[in-house]
């Protein structure tokens, strides 16, 4: 089979249509996007008696939700001694707490509503691309351990082979807590818990402007006005420019992976052993892990820009070389697809949560939001719904980005930037 550029999760369940009806004149809330964010949130809303309707300009779970790595990862993009140095240990321990909770909330949800989406509790690996990475783990671990009570264990290089059949890397960390899941399952689970619960998504249905009226906003679609008291902004990197402020505060970055064809079960076993989801320690990293029917399914940054057809068909021999000198034993194994989507960068990596007038938002999950994303949804919710929430990413300073209309024509340089990171240290 030749490379397909398509998302290799579309294709693990059969197409569904949703039946479409008219938006009604008005609701309690309206929530942009039916990822993990807006279909959790919409989930809280409905259960607490809110009438709620999502309005998604394509299709259920469309954005970044059907389309990552499925790796349910504990902590934040930053590491536990730079969030340390930059918030305190008070506040990094809520972070801490948070992200745990996080993962927690995904499995109740998965358990609670009775999502069959693959979820398994398989940990994570952090492999040292460097000796110094490696080096450094120790000094992570005590902090874990210390200051957050969270055991994580480290094994060197003469030892990973137990872990992983590869010999590029100088040893890794071990995080037995973290998950995987199938994503294109787990936000059409949500979905249809949310719809269960009572709200209404309606698909197709892109949103393009929203203008303050006195008893709250009007949300104007490609399918006509809706009235709401309040809004949830759930809408990630896929921003357009009816949000500006959002838009000038989030640097949309593309991610991209490749799947190969189902690998025999002997090499599946030599290459990850223990079936864990595993990551480099480069700034430009990769990701990679098996898919339940055994696929390598390996991404990366490989191209500084936001997805488009152009940027996934460069990506592809990219990330294909970069697989072959992790793994050379899959040097005669066919991709099958190849696919990518956006990121949502704030300028210091961390989610944002918060409100302007009636538009409240939860954003920046920097490719760790399949746990984030969903839980802070579910945060916002409870904040919309007026009950006191203690949520150490609400109202962070969240920087404007320079220059920032769109696309920042500068982010190849910033590319270049960690690249050069990469080489030196
Ligand atoms: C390739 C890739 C790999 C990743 N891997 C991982 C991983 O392994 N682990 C991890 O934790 N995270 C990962 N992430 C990040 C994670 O997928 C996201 O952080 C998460 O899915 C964000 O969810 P969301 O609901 O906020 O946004 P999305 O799922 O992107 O949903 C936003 C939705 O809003 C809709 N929308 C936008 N504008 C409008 C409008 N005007 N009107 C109506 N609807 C609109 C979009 O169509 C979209 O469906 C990855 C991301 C990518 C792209």
């Amino acid at each position: 089979m030749m490379t397909r550029e398509f998302n290799y999760w579309l294709t693990t369940f059969p197409e569904s249509e949703t039946p479409t009806s008219n938006l009604p004149e008005k609701t309690n809330v309206v929530v942009i996007g039916s990822g993990f964010s807006g279909c959790s949130a919409a989930l809280e809303l409905a259960k607490a008696g809110t009438s709620v309707c999502v309005l998604e300009a394509e299709t259920i779970g469309w954005g970044a939700s059907s389309r990552n790595g499925g790796m349910i990862l504990t902590g934040l993009k930053l590491g536990p001694e730079t969030l340390i140095s930059r918030y305190g240990i008070e506040r990094t321990q809520k972070m801490f707490a948070l992200s745990q909770a996080a993962l927690n909330t995904v499995e109740n949800y998965v358990t609670g509503e009775k999502i069959d989406c693959e979820f398994s509790r398989c940990g994570h690996l952090e492999m040292a691309s460097k000796p110094a990475h490696f080096a450094a783990y120790s000094r992570t671990a005590e902090v874990m351990d210390k200051y957050f009570d969270h055991h994580v264990e480290i094994f060197p290089r003469q030892d990973q082979s137990a872990e992983i059949g590869s010999n590029v890397y100088f040893g890794g960390l071990l995080d037995k807590t973290s998950a995987g899941v199938n994503p294109a399952l787990l936000v059409r689970g949500l979905a249809q818990a949310a719809v269960r619960a009572g709200a209404q998504i309606f698909e197709h249905t892109r949103v393009q402007k929203i203008e303050s009226t006195p008893g709250g906003v009007a949300v104007h679609t490609n399918r006509g006005i809706i009235h709401a008291e309040k809004v949830f902004a759930a809408t990630n990197a896929y921003l357009g420019n009816f949000l500006p402020h959002l838009q000038k505060r989030i640097i949309p970055i593309g991610s991209y992976i490749i799947a190969t064809e189902p690998l025999p079960d002997s090499l599946a076993k030599e290459l990850i052993p223990r079936n864990r989801m595993v990551f480099d320690s480069l700034n430009y990293l990769h990701y990679f892990r098996l898919t339940p029917d055994q696929r390598m399914l390996f991404g990366g940054r490989a191209i500084f820009k936001p997805e488009t057809e152009h940027t996934v068909r460069e990506s592809v021999p990219i990330l294909q070389r970069d697989l072959l000198k992790v793994f050379p034993q899959l040097e005669k194994i066919p991709l099958d697809y190849a696919w990518g989507g956006t990121l949502d960068f704030a300028l210091d990596n961390m989610p944002h949560t918060g409100r302007v007038g009636a538009i409240h938002h939860s954003i920046g999950f920097a490719g760790h939001g399949v746990a984030f994303a969903t839980h802070l949804g579910k945060i916002v919710a409870s904040q919309m719904l007026g009950n006191p929430v203690d949520n150490p990413f609400e109202d962070l300073p969240f920087r404007q980005v320079p220059f920032s209309k769109g696309i920042p024509f500068y982010l190849p340089m910033i590319g270049w930037y960690y690249k050069m990171l990469d080489l030196l240290f």
